[in-house]
């Protein structure tokens, strides 16, 4: 099975009212340790990468590495995703590459600081939505700004998302899937004390746009025993904190189907690369300290999904391809 638009696994958890886990990858073993989660959750999954990730892996070991995914589990439905894209050109690289869905970025300037215009991400955004559709590939957009720091996004203001505004932005866009900006932030270190989300807006849009996809970014968890071993084993993530699992879940019982999680594989491996060395100084095999990390990615990965409420749904429905979408954005 070739990789599946990614409209069709969100329209799938819209029906199931479930959400699907994106996880960023960058090298074999992420993407060894996703495969795995999902394969064992017989779960649909949302494989990413950002432009940092296709510099880092020189794009084409990235997209042989996903080719090797899909031929390993031909029976699960994997969706190959950009994650911020900036601009068309990138958008244009990732279609020829293979991805069946795009994030075109809109809500920053150029600078990746400074929240852009309403019209001019609309603009943008409805350029993205014009050159992939013809190709079947789904777009995302994002509305509102997060705060944090992700690679190359981080924007110097948080910015809500309005819902009057999302209905807008789907219309005159025609993206397939929002990100929506309701508190959460990228990186580690989301919230000074409880994390305040305001996912009445989620619930809001979603009766307001019913045909759009929502999507969560900086939906990390930033699990503390992770922090701690990091900690412990000579790190220095003081104050990390991320998004309660159950808020996750309470969002997708309001609406959200795609939730991005990239900092909690990155602690987990961290945690485990770090014990390993603390614990026998004498390592030298990268085998030794990646195979471990990889397992912690793993585990990670899948106590996502089934918290998500995407494991078992794999077979629910039979794959669409690109030529599928074509036909149905053409009419
Ligand atoms: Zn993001």
């Amino acid at each position: 099975m070739p990789m599946v638009p990614m409209k069709q696994v969100l329209d799938e958890a819209e029906k199931g009212g479930y959400g699907v886990g994106a996880f960023n990858v960058n090298n074999m073993e992420q993407i060894q340790a996703i495969m795995r989660a999902a394969r064992e959750a017989n779960s649909p999954v949302i494989v990413q990468a950002s432009r940092g990730a296709l510099r880092y892996s020189n794009l084409i070991y990235l997209k042989k590495l996903m080719e090797a995914a899909v031929e390993e589990n031909p029976d699960l439905k994997i969706v190959l995703h950009l994650d911020h894209g900036n601009d068309l050109e990138v958008v244009q690289q990732a279609i020829d590459l293979g991805f069946t869905s795009v994030m075109l970025d809109g809500s920053l300037e150029a600078d990746g600081k400074t929240p852009r215009s309403f019209e001019s991400n609309v603009d943008i955004t409805r350029r993205a939505v014009e050159l992939a559709h013809p190709y079947g590939v789904t777009v995302e957009g994002e509305l509102g700004t997060l705060g944090g720091v992700e690679e190359h996004v981080a924007a110097s203001v948080a910015i809500l998302t309005e819902p009057e505004e999302a209905v807008q932005f789907i219309e005159q866009t025609g993206v397939d899937a929002l990100a929506v900006a309701i508190g959460t932030s990228h990186g580690a270190y989301k919230f000074k004390d409880v994390p305040k989300l305001a996912i009445d807006r989620v619930e809001t849009i979603h009766r307001l746009a019913p045909h759009a996809r929502l999507v969560m970014h900086g939906s990390s968890s930033v699990p503390q025993d992770l922090v701690e071993a990091v900690n412990r084993y000579g790190g220095a993530m003081p104050n990390a904190r991320g998004v309660p699992v159950e808020a996750i879940q309470d969002a997708i019982t309001k609406g959200i189907r795609k939730i991005n999680v990239d900092t909690d594989t990155r602690i987990a491996a961290t945690a485990t690369i770090r014990r390993i060395y603390h614990e026998d100084p004498s390592v030298f095999d990268p085998r030794e300290y990646l195979g471990p990390a990889r397992e912690a990615i793993y585990k990670v990965v899948k106590a996502r999904i089934e918290a998500f409420g995407s494991a078992g749904h794999n077979d629910d429905y039979g794959p669409k391809t690109l030529d599928d979408m074509k036909r149905e954005y053409a009419r």
